[in-house]
């Protein structure tokens, strides 16, 4: 098939290169031209298809400049307007010409009309279309026309070298009565006349129903695929002694949860295995899990090796470092510390612990990836906050630890819950233990929603509460175009509630702060010498203040629903009764009133993300990981939840007893793009 570079360019930008992606280029809607609909039977809201004869057309200029024409038919009259129009329309569609109008029917001034229709002039008893009429997504400058061409060559082409066979066992289309995949391309990209346009729109007809399975059963097969080649590599077995652990818990505090003895049990498995465990922690704020990482480590340590722990943000990095110098050093635990600020001499005497295994476990930042890292002996890596790295960072800490023969352990935390479809779909190549229960002691947030125009009562608030001894955060607006002026925000809150407050201390923490800064400041909210802080959404992950049961979000309009979530958690860590007051200002766009409804109305961080992923999709739940997994186009995680447990069961049996078509099918669905790097 020959096609011009210049429409290749555009094809490329639509993700399509070979004859297989035009193949499965499926139409987003269809539009329904096999029968015409009587003008006077139309009302508001219906898409239809109507023919008449134009029996007057004029430009006028209010509201605003535009050709408006009324066509007829034998049942009544429909008014058609054009807002942005060619000066040479005005001739084509001149009184007395026939013309073919498909489009949405409104109510408007002058009875039912159609803005903007797809309109097309055609003769006395033209014939009628007699399929649904594909509509594919496009792009500038690629016409509808000629995509349909371009896709009926391709299927054209396909059916000659006959390459549309099952890929899926028959056993299988059987099993799921699923219809056969050539039938359904065919059927999709050109319905027969007796199929409704509603299961076509829905995408409930069993052509769509298999599409979505097979994609679903690539991702799976892919991913599926990916675990079990990472688990043919092996790993340092990291034997169960469980002593440094019996010793730990005896000086802790509290006692674990039976939640967090239960995922400690399931990671502790897998260390003791020799092949690399790949698993997700995933627990809400505040359920504990940087004491199950501290027990993973104590095992990689117990057993001769290093860990290390990596976190996205300086303050949470030392924050972790702290609290597990406090945990380890009676253990005799030597834990070294590493970030981009370090003095360079530190550093050095660091990177020698490092290398010559003096550390035992080694805590830090981004700067764990640099090259100068080299490890004496790493069992297993560790990664809090997860989503924030992309798949190459983790993949170069993890390589860290590589030998010819062995990878190192890696455990991944987080704490944005993942909704339970997601997790099976584009987290199918991660084993995921998950904590399920709240600690004990934790009180519940009441949530407020409060106008922006009502701040002063907020204000007094505040005061009552720094009274009562309490401790209260105050963040700041998100200002996602610059980060400069997010900074001068910040500053002026906190001059301006210094000055409201001249008998409290008020301090103030952001991004642009050095971390030696930034420690100072929360150590002295820490300690209570602080009892306001204004902060950025830079406190957003893990911070851990038991005492301040106050917090003050700006502008939770412009946040995410994790991203709220996630600071609500820095409250109710403590025996008080904790309130999270939520300013909003006014007017509310329809999806902020869903968010703040949602995030009013729910604790459990599960059922937030779930909604979310409703709401906004996958893309912000996968983070850096949506460069890395196949992403699905055709299927959706709620609708089609039992595809995605029949694909997951079909995946398995498929690489243990169909290899070859195991590996077809990914070509097929994939091709290029399975080429990717898991860490
Ligand atoms: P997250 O899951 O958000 O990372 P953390 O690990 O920071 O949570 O734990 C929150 C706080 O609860 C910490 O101060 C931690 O020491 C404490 N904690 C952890 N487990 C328990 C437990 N079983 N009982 C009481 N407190 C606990
Ligand atoms: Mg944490």
């Amino acid at each position: 098939m020959t096609i011009s570079p210049g429409v290749q360019e555009k094809l490329s930008r639509l993700g399509i290169r070979t004859e297989w992606d035009l193949i499965l280029h499926l139409p987003i809607r269809y539009e329904d031209e096999t029968h015409l609909f009587p003008i006077g039977d139309a009302s508001a809201g219906q898409t239809v298809q109507v023919e008449g004869v134009i029996i007057h057309n004029e430009v006028v200029v209010r509201p605003r400049r535009q050709l408006v024409c009324q066509v007829e038919d034998k049942s009544g009259i429909l008014v058609v307007r054009y807002l942005n129009f060619y000066a040479s329309q005005i001739k084509t569609y001149a009184i007395g010409k026939r013309v073919r109008l498909l489009g949405e029917i409104r109510h408007g001034y002058q009875g039912m009309e159609m803005i903007h229709p797809k309109c097309r002039i055609v003769s006395v008893s033209e014939p009628l279309a007699d399929t649904m009429t594909p509509v594919y997504s496009t792009t500038a400058g690629l016409s509808q026309k000629t995509l349909i061409k371009l896709i009926g060559q391709a299927l054209h082409n396909a059916e000659q070298t006959n390459v549309l066979t099952e890929t899926v066992p028959d056993t299988i289309v059987k099993r799921y009565q699923l219809a056969s995949f050539k039938t359904s391309v065919f059927n999709l990209h050109h319905p027969s006349p007796e199929v409704s346009i509603g299961s076509l729109q829905t995408r409930t007809h069993p052509a769509w129903r298999r599409i979505k399975f097979d994609e679903l059963l690539a991702q799976q097969l892919s991913m599926r695929l990916h675990y079990r080649q990472r688990r043919s590599r092996g790993a340092p077995v990291l034997a169960r002694k469980h002593e440094y652990a019996a010793r730990f818990l005896e000086q802790l505090a509290f006692k674990l949860t039976p939640a967090q003895v239960r995922v400690s049990e399931e990671i502790s498995r897998d260390l003791a295995a020799p092949y690399p465990m790949q698993r997700l922690l995933q627990g809400d704020v505040g359920s504990g899990k940087t004491v199950v990482a501290a027990l993973a480590a104590l095992q990689a340590i117990e057993n001769g090796f290093q860990a290390v722990l990596m976190a996205p943000t300086e303050i949470l990095a030392e924050q972790h470092f702290r609290k597990l110098y406090a945990w380890f050093e009676p253990l005799g635990v030597r834990i070294a510390w590493l970030s981009g600020s370090q003095k360079k001499k530190q550093k050095q005497i660091t990177l020698e612990e490092i290398s010559t295994g003096v550390a035992q476990l080694v805590v830090g930042t981004h700067a764990l990836f640099q090259d100068s890292v080299i490890f004496q002996q790493l069992g297993l890596a560790i990664i809090d906050e997860q989503h924030r790295f992309g798949v190459h960072q983790r993949l170069a800490l993890r390589m860290k630890g590589a030998r010819s023969d062995q990878l190192p352990h890696q455990l991944m935390m987080s704490a944005t819950p993942i909704p339970r479809t997601l997790s099976m779909s584009y987290f199918a190549d991660l084993d995921v233990s998950m904590i399920d229960q709240m600690l004990p002691g934790r009180s519940p947030v009441m949530t407020k929603l409060v106008a922006d125009s009502r701040r002063d009562e907020v204000i007094m608030r505040i005061r009552h509460a720094c009274m009562q001894g309490k401790q209260v955060y105050w963040v700041c607006p998100l200002i996602e175009e610059s980060e400069v002026l997010q900074l001068q925000t910040a500053e002026a809150t906190h001059a301006n509630l210094t000055e409201v407050f001249p008998d409290l201390t008020v301090g103030l923490v952001h991004g642009r702060l050095s971390p030696q800064e930034k420690s100072e400041v929360m150590d002295s909210f820490k300690q209570g010498i602080v009892q306001l802080l204004v902060a950025t959404t830079v406190i957003e992950v893990g911070v851990d203040v038991p005492n301040a049961s106050l917090m003050v979000i700006e502008n939770a309009e412009r946040m995410g629903l994790s991203q709220l979530h996630q600071l609500r958690g820095r409250v109710g860590r403590g025996s008080e009764a904790s309130i999270c007051i939520l300013l909003f200002q006014q007017p509310l766009s329809e999806v902020a009133r869903k968010r703040l409804r949602i995030i009013f109305e729910q604790s459990d961080g599960f059922e937030i993300a779930r909604q979310d992923l409703q709401l906004r999709g996958p893309g912000e739940f996968l983070g850096a990981r949506q460069s890395g997994v196949p992403m699905l186009r055709f299927a959706d995680l709620e609708q089609d939840s039992d595809l995605l447990t029949a694909a997951q069961a079909t995946a398995n049996e498929m690489l243990d007893h169909y290899p070859q078509l195991a590996q077809r099918h990914i070509d097929r669905w994939l091709g290029d793009k399975n080429e990717y790097l898991r860490a």
